[in-house]
C-alpha cells in the first residue's frame, strides 16, 4: 500500500461512507440491514455505520465515531453494529489499512457456504487486485469469534470469505477496500460461470502467472496469495468462427451436486489434466523463483 497516508476529513468520511452503502445496496450485496462499512480518519479514529439501518438509505448524521480500541467518541440514534470488532481488529493487525467493506454478496456468499475459497488463475484483475481470497471456518455473527478467526489472515490478504456468512475487504482507502469487495463478487462469479455453467477454464500458466505477480509487486501490493497455476499456456490460439472447440457434451457439466467429478474449488478444469497436487507444487516453485529475485 502507499506510503502517502492521507487521512480524510470527518466530512469526507461520512459522506463517503454513505456513498459506497448506495453503492453496496444498489448491487445487490446486501438485503435489509446487511453490511457494514468504516473508513479511518486518524491513527486511532473510524467511522462506521450504525447497527440496524439499511446500507441503501444512511444519511451523514448516522455515522458512528470510534476509536480502535472500540470505545464511541459519537453517534446518532445508534451505536455501531456488532460487527465493528471485526473492522477494529483489522485496524489492529495491519496498520496500513484505511478502511473495511463487510457485505454478503451472493454469489460470494455461496461459495462462503459451500466452504470454497476463491483461488484460480483465470483473469489478471483477479491476480493483481486480490490474488487468492481464502474462507474462514464459521463463527456467529457479531461474536468476538469472528475477529478472531479473521486475524491470522489479515497480514498476508485483501479480502477474505467468511463461511456460511458472506465477505469482507480493506485497502489503502475506502475506494480500494470497496473495489476489493467489488472484485471479490466478480471473482466468485466468473469461477461460477467457467467452473459450473460454462464447465471450462483455461487457468493461466506458470509464465503468466509469474508476470502478473511481477506487476502486482510493481503497483506496490505485496499481499493477496498467489493461486495455483497450470504448467504450461493453454490460451495462445486464437479460436474464431468454425474452429471453435467443441461445447463440453451434456454429461460433462458439473455441478455442486456432482462432487465426485468437481475438482476442490467448484470448477472443471481447463483442457489439460493437471492434478490438483501437481498444480499446487507447480505454483509453490514458482512463488520461490519470484521471492529469490526481488
Ligand atoms: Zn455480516
Amino acid at each position: 500500500m502507499s506510503e502517502l497516508k492521507r487521512f480524510p476529513t470527518d466530512a469526507e468520511a461520512k459522506k463517503m461512507i454513505v456513498e459506497i452503502g448506495r453503492r453496496m445496496y444498489m448491487k445487490n450485496f446486501v438485503a435489509a440491514n446487511d453490511g457494514n462499512i468504516s473508513c479511518k480518519v486518524d491513527e486511532d479514529t473510524i467511522w462506521t455505520t450504525p447497527t440496524g439501518v439499511s446500507k441503501g438509505f444512511m444519511s451523514e448524521d448516522e455515522m458512528v465515531k470510534m476509536r480502535l480500541d472500540g470505545t464511541v467518541i459519537s453517534q446518532g440514534d445508534k451505536g455501531p453494529s456488532s460487527e465493528s470488532k471485526m473492522h477494529l481488529r483489522i485496524y489492529n493487525e495491519r496498520k496500513d489499512v484505511m478502511a473495511v467493506c463487510h457485505a454478503h454478496p451472493p454469489i460470494s456468499t455461496s461459495f462462503a457456504i459451500a466452504g470454497m475459497s476463491l483461488d484460480r488463475a483465470i483473469y489478471p484483475e483477479a491476480l493483481v487486485n486480490l490474488g487468492t481470497v481464502p474462507c474462514v471456518h464459521y463463527e456467529a455473527p457479531g461474536s468476538q469469534g469472528i475477529p478472531d478467526s479473521i486475524a491470522p489472515y489479515v497480514r498476508d490478504y485483501n479480502a477474505l470469505l467468511l463461511a456460511n456468512h458472506g465477505a469482507v475487504a480493506w485497502g489503502a482507502s475506502l475506494m480500494e477496500a470497496w473495489y476489493r469487495l467489488e472484485a471479490t463478487e466478480h471473482y466468485a462469479m466468473v469461477i461460477m460461470y467457467t467452473g459450473n455453467i460454462i464447465g471450462k477454464a483455461n487457468v493461466l500458466s506458470c509464465d503468466q502467472v509469474g508476470e502478473l505477480i511481477r506487476l502486482r509487486e510493481k503497483m506496490g501490493i505485496t499481499t493477496g496469495g498467489v493461486p495455483a497455476c497450470a504448467p504450461k499456456a493453454t490460451n495462445t490460439s486464437d479460436v474464431v468462427a468454425g474452429q471453435s472447440v467443441s461445447a463440453p457434451p451434456a454429461s460433462g457439466l458439473k455441478t455442486y451436486g456432482q462432487t465426485e467429478s468437481v475438482s476442490p474449488c467448484g470448477c472443471a478444469g481447463g483442457s489439460d489434466s493437471v492434478s490438483e497436487a501437481e498444480l499446487k507444487q507447480i505454483t509453490q516453485a514458482v512463488i520461490a523463483r519470484l521471492s529469490g529475485k526481488m
